[in-house]
């Protein structure tokens, strides 16, 4: 008895499914709690203001702005998936009013610095007035929250020198500049993804490539917006996401080049298929993950 009721749900078993993203080998893996590659993805534009600013339910970053980068992300990810990665909806949320801005200031109205313990962390204090004043929990509802900012209507600085935007963490980023190009959030949801920012292999002088001294250049890569690049994430990005295989049987991969054979199709194509780019095994005497992991002047 036993074995034929084995045998009749074993008839019944539908093939496994096969998966939509393919698994990079392990050293290329993104952290377990980076969104999947196929996921639908949800993204909130959650627009506040201080409580000292003349007019607490204005923000800068009109629904038409916030409009126009959703679109371009919702075809950039596409694109960039091969349609494996959606954006299922993006929103831009109410202004919602945060604290005085001199809770979050940096630098205050004179230049001098605020120390870090005496600040308030604007990403954490807008998500939790999004709960109160809205009754949304962004964190549940949405898989990227970009937090807007307004100007410190005091004059003192919130972004670190020189930087527009950042990101935090698997979910969430924050903007602090009047406008940013869609691509600056293509660069921060990049980070939220799990890619830290894409290293030129030149050294500064633009003349050895891996110098031994490794003196490379932060966002050098001029592939990807992770780097100094604009329109599309790099073939190793790609491939982390699992967007692309390694597997002459994926449907788009790549592979350990041999001399002498290099062809392979674009793998910025929305149409790539087949053998989309590849690598030559050497000893450059410096690992990927070296580049990666060291900040300039961090
Ligand atoms: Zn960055």
């Amino acid at each position: 008895m036993f074995p034929s009721i084995v045998l009749a749900s074993a008839l019944h078993l539908t093939p496994p499914q096969q998966a939509s993203v393919f698994t990079p080998e392990p050293g290329y893996q993104r952290p377990k709690n980076r969104i999947a590659g196929d996921k639908a993805m949800r993204i909130i534009f959650l627009r506040t203001s201080f409580e000292n600013d003349s007019d607490p339910t204005v923000s800068r970053h009109s629904d038409a702005e916030m409009r126009e980068v959703g679109e371009a992300l919702t075809s950039f990810f596409k694109i960039q998936s091969y349609g494996t990665m959606t954006v299922s909806k993006f929103e831009i949320s109410p202004v919602v009013k945060i604290g005085k801005s001199s809770l979050y200031e940096r630098t205050d109205k004179d230049g001098k610095e605020v120390p870090a313990k005496q600040r308030r962390a604007p990403i954490t204090d807008a998500v939790a007035a999004a709960q109160r004043q809205l009754g949304v929990d962004f964190r549940k509802e949405f898989d990227m929250i970009c937090v807007m900012l307004n100007a410190s209507p005091t004059g003192g600085k919130i972004s670190p020198p020189g930087v527009a935007a950042l990101a935090t963490g698997p979910q969430t980023s924050i903007f602090f500049g009047a406008k940013h190009p869609w691509r600056v959030y293509a660069h921060e949801i990049g980070h939220n993804m799990g890619f830290p920012h894409a290293w030129s292999v030149l050294d500064k002088k633009g003349e050895e490539t891996l110098s031994t001294d490794r003196n490379f250049i932060e966002y050098g890569d001029p592939t990807t917006p992770m780097g100094k690049g604009s329109n599309s994430y790099s073939l190793i990005e790609r491939y982390r996401m699992g967007w692309i295989g390694s597997k002459d049987t994926d449907s788009r991969f790549v592979k350990a080049f041999e001399p002498g054979e290099i062809s392979f199709m674009a793998y910025d194509r929305p149409d790539a298929s087949g053998c989309v780019g590849g690598y030559i095994q050497g000893d450059f005497g410096v690992e990927i993950k070296e580049l990666v992991s060291k900040r300039d002047g961090a």
